[in-house]
């Protein structure tokens, strides 16, 4: 995985092969991050969903990799927003 999605390193992943298709589920962690707009941190999170990263093909075999991420409460009174998407590089 290292080798092959070094942009995933850090995360949890989980794989799994169904015909010729492989899948990545890759997830952030628990930590908190910085608002996208204040940069004060948080772990509340307001929700979760799925980003589909890329497909694409390893020796011919097709490659889905879906990444779950948090919607996260920013407790800063004085920020604009409410929840921000925590990113990943
Ligand atoms: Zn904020």
């Amino acid at each position: 995985m290292r080798i092959l999605f070094p942009h995933l390193a850090g995360l949890g992943s989980r794989r799994s092969a169904v015909g010729s298709t492989v899948r990545i589920e890759a997830v952030t962690g628990e930590d908190p991050v910085g608002c996208s707009g204040c940069g004060t941190l948080s772990g509340r999170v307001h929700s979760r969903y799925r980003r589909r990263l890329s497909d694409t093909s390893i020796s011919g075999r097709e490659v889905v990799i879906t990444l779950r991420v948090r919607r996260l409460f920013c407790g800063n009174s004085d920020c604009g927003k409410t929840t921000f998407a925590e990113q990943v590089p």
